[in-house]
């Protein structure tokens, strides 16, 4: 413990847990001791980059919104912003699996509503009918302001029809959240759609005073941020991982330690146990701990604790999912992979969820004469994929690219990433059940959880969760010794 300033224990090496260390480690003067335990033998979490052959292939995320705020921040200082890539120009725009047939995504979509008449008149994508029905978006009555939540499904069937919700809402979001649109919350995931409602009567309503609002802007008016828009560092999302590593010299940071329990330490201090792959304990003192881990594991590291806190914790329930990575030869694969791939509605019945093509997305990413795609398998009503061994993992990714794409060449590469119970479901309540948490954490002071299981589960909200926890640690050490932020 260096001069009276309380340790400080994350628990969790993912992107949340590395970022609250390195602005713990760098927020005050003088510096806290921090130690980081991860129960893996690597860093990262869900970020997961390997170099194979030539190829950069992703078993996470392959991307990330770099302009929010915090990340913008990190990436920064972690000298990445000026490495980031954005989508190639073939790799722009998405389609969508309809009838066994790639129906691209109508242009502008702007809170599921396609902002360009042309494109939105030209799609096939939606029937003349589901057309009509969307168009009708306009007159319908907004729900009142009750204050209750409902799931996404809800929302996108009242106000844009059955039709685009299973061809268009459903699948979008069951690619981004790998879970089930009719047990998400609408608050949780996709707050800005109520909002539309609410302050414009509806989506359609909201985009064409959005459209008035661009039209009457003075020239002497500062310009709108660009939108924001998915890039990833040139070296793959791993390079965000090795740069925070590489500035946590000094942060004990132990792999292979996997925790147990937090339990009271006494004085306002806590205890953490670790145990090793050889099943030996170690105890940690600490004044601040962050729980930088999935609430699910979380919840059984305080359950001694307070068992309350625990049953808040294990509120959030969590689904499987796998990413099989494909390279080819490209001369083997007739189909032009223009967009970034394909998502899959549920109504066609597939194993899969959707398809990346990732040589196409970003450049780098295959070496030449090679293309690399890959198949999300898995997520809600399909993690019966888990079950099966990687050699059919493999074989039912084929399957779907023969099927949809007509790839039947041998794959030069082929990677199998298991991401068992990893992925929260933010279903209805989510934000009621958060407002709860805080409550029985704030009987625990110093105790901060992070990460993807409560504000959002992207990398750029996980690192803000990261950095937020960083804060509340910092504000509680000024608190209870000497510490001062610059
Ligand atoms: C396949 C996939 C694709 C994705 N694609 C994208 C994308 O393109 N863009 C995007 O923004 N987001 C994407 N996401 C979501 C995003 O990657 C995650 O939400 C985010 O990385 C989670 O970070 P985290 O630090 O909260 O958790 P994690 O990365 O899960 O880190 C938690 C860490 O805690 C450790 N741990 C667990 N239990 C213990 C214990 N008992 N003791 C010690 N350590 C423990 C784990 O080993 C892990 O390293 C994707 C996720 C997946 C799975």
């Amino acid at each position: 413990m260096s001069a009276g300033v309380p340790g400080v224990v994350v628990v969790g090496g993912g992107i949340a847990g590395l970022t609250a260390a390195y602005r713990i480690s760098r927020g005050t003067a003088p510096a806290p001791d921090v130690t980081v335990l991860e129960a893996a033998d690597r860093l990262g979490g869900k970020i997961r980059t390997e170099l194979v052959d030539g190829f950069l292939v992703e078993g996470g995320p392959d991307s990330l919104f770099a302009s929010k705020p915090p990340a913008k921040a990190l990436l920064t200082e972690l000298e990445i912003a000026h490495r980031l890539l954005p989508t190639e120009e073939a790799g722009r725009g998405t389609s969508v699996l309809r009838g066994g047939r790639l129906r691209p995504l109508p242009e502008g979509l702007n809170g599921f509503v396609p902002s360009k008449a042309g494109s939105f008149a030209r799609t096939r994508l939606f029937t003349p009918f589901g057309k009509c029905r969307l168009a009708f978006e306009y007159a319908v009555p907004a729900r009142p302001d009750d204050g209750t939540d409902e799931s996404l499904r809800s929302f996108a069937v009242r106000r844009l029809g059955v039709q685009v919700y299973r061809r268009l809402v459903e699948p979008l979001a069951a690619g981004i959240f790998a879970a089930d649109p009719a047990q998400l919350s609408l608050a949780a995931t996709m707050p800005h759609l109520r909002a539309a409602e609410l302050e414009h009567g509806g989506l359609i309503r909201a985009m064409l005073a959005e459209r008035r609002r661009v039209r009457a802007r003075t020239v002497t008016d500062v310009a709108d941020p660009p939108p924001p828009s998915l890039v990833a560092p040139v070296g793959g999302m791993g390079e965000i991982v090795d740069a925070l590593a590489a500035r946590l010299s000094s942060v004990d940071v132990r792999l292979g330690a996997a925790v147990t329990e937090v339990a009271d330490g006494g004085d306002g201090t806590y205890l953490v146990r670790a145990r090793n792959a050889d099943g030996e304990e170690t105890v940690l003192r600490a004044g601040a701990v962050v729980l930088a881990v999935p609430s699910a594991a979380a919840a059984v590291m305080v359950a001694a604790l307070d068992p309350s806190l625990a049953a808040a914790l294990a509120g959030t329930a969590y689904t499987s999912t796998v990413t099989v990575a494909l390279g080819f030869r490209s001369d083997e694969v007739d189909t032009r992979l223009r967009g970034s791939g394909y998502l899959v509605p549920a109504s066609e019945g597939r194993a899969a969820r959707a398809c990346t093509w990732s040589s196409s997305k970003y450049a780098g990413r295959a070496p030449d004469g090679r293309v690399l795609l890959r198949v999300s398998l898995g997520g809600p009503g399909r993690s019966g994929v888990l079950d099966q061994p990687d050699s059919e993992l493999v074989a039912v990714a084929r399957r779907e690219l023969a099927d949809v794409l007509g790839i039947r060449a041998e794959p030069v590469l082929s990677r199998v990433f298991r991401w068992t119970d990893v992925m929260p479901q933010y279903t209805v309540g989510h934000l009621d059940r958060l407002a709860a948490l805080d409550q029985h954490l704030a009987g625990h002071p110093g105790l901060v959880v992070a990460g993807s299981g409560y504000h959002g589960l992207g990398v750029a909200e996980c690192i803000g969760s990261g950095s937020l926890a960083a804060g509340t640690v910092l504000t509680r050490l000024e608190a209870v010794s000497p510490i001062r932020r610059p």
